[in-house]
């Protein structure tokens, strides 16, 4: 199989030769390029080349290609910082008072910097490798996270939680929901077989569950079910401890469900059975602190967790439970690539 097949295969819980693997790594694939990380993130061929050329070295079934968390929200006029050693972070936000929503206008992603660039990295990529790996283009933030972006941090926090204005809100909501469909969907188009979008500020460990599912839940319900509905493949990502929302989130109907070391993985295994492919959980500090044995140990316990008592491992993609840090060494990432082929094989079982 290659990894394309074997990708396809396990998101219809279909018995792969062995479980795919995932890296989230479009920090250390740049900082391999040598140059400062800003520049990579720049410029779609130079993001793309850095892509291509940690899949030659590492050779995972599964591309999370990216920039960082920021380019929806600077495409939305957010002011962002970008850094020589680390991806770029957005510093000032565009809304100034909810009110200033009405100001908000429809974005075209094909002509509209960053992700002009990001998706001229997806169309590189997958021309030049998209039939031995399988891409995600990640159509970044989804939409309560693009609105926490686009009005700042505590200012949307204090919208939700005073509540005085809920039309605008849900204008809001609805602005970024279209804005991250929009780009999403070019992902697909520039040739990734998959997109997806990341929501962790709507998880457990930012706003309560309460919070989660009347703000964040019914867009995200409504963004996935629009790819659903065409047959898009979407990966949806929340880390930190999701336990107390694990049912909704796998509710949103993603075909992909991220999730990382913090929540208890059998519970996961078994919200998401038969439902979605779960992809993670190794801890990013293990990879880029631990040991190429302690990794290894980590990925063989994950592998058996997920399989539990299935006949076959399947619905489970090995990878990093969040972003690689720029400094993860390449020992760590060839122990967890590796450690798919290791203990994720169902070739030689009867
Ligand atoms: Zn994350």
């Amino acid at each position: 199989m290659d990894a394309v097949e074997r990708t396809n295969t396990t998101l219809i819980f279909g018995r792969p030769d062995r479980l795919p693997v995932d890296l989230h790594n479009f920090q250390p694939a740049a900082a391999a390029m040598g140059i400062p990380l800003q520049e990579v993130f720049r410029n779609g061929e130079l993001l793309a080349e850095s892509q291509i050329r940690a899949w030659r070295e590492f050779g995972h079934d599964v591309i999370l290609l990216e920039s960082g968390t920021s380019s929806s929200a600077e495409a939305c006029g957010v002011e962002v910082v970008y850094r020589d050693d680390a991806a770029p972070v957005a510093t000032r936000p565009a809304l100034s008072s909810l009110e200033d929503v009405e100001k908000l206008r429809p974005l075209d992603p094909w002509t509209t910097f960053p992700w002009s660039e990001i998706l001229k990295a997806t169309r590189i990529v997958a021309r030049e490798i998209g039939d031995r790996a399988y891409i995600i283009g990640r159509g970044d933030q989804g939409p309560f996270s693009l609105a926490l972006m686009l009005r700042g941090y505590e200012a949307f926090m204090l919208d939700i939680a005073l509540n005085e204005k809920p039309h605008l809100i849900e204008r809001l909501l609805d602005y970024c929901r279209e804005t991250a469909t929009r780009f999403a969907m070019a992902q697909i188009e520039a040739g990734a077989h998959a997109t997806s979008i990341g929501e962790s500020p709507s998880g457990p460990d930012v706003v309560s569950p309460r919070h989660y599912r009347r703000w964040a839940f019914p867009h995200q319900v409504r963004m996935i079910g629009a790819f659903r509905a065409q047959g898009k493949v979407i990966a949806h990502h929340i880390c930190g401890n999701v336990a107390s929302i694990l049912d909704d989130f796998v509710a949103t109907g993603a075909q992909i469900t991220e999730i990382d070391h913090k929540t208890d993985l059998a519970k996961a295994r078994d919200a998401a059975r038969g439902k979605t492919t779960i992809l993670g959980p190794i801890d990013t500090n293990l990879l880029a602190f631990g040991t190429p044995d302690a990794v290894d140990a980590a990925c063989r316990e994950a592998i058996d967790t997920m399989r539990g008592n299935a006949p076959f491992h399947t619905g489970f993609i090995l990878g990093p439970g969040c972003a690689l840090a720029p400094e993860t060494p390449d020992d760590n990432i060839h122990a967890l690539v590796e450690a798919a082929r290791k203990y994720g094989r169902n070739d030689d079982q009867p």
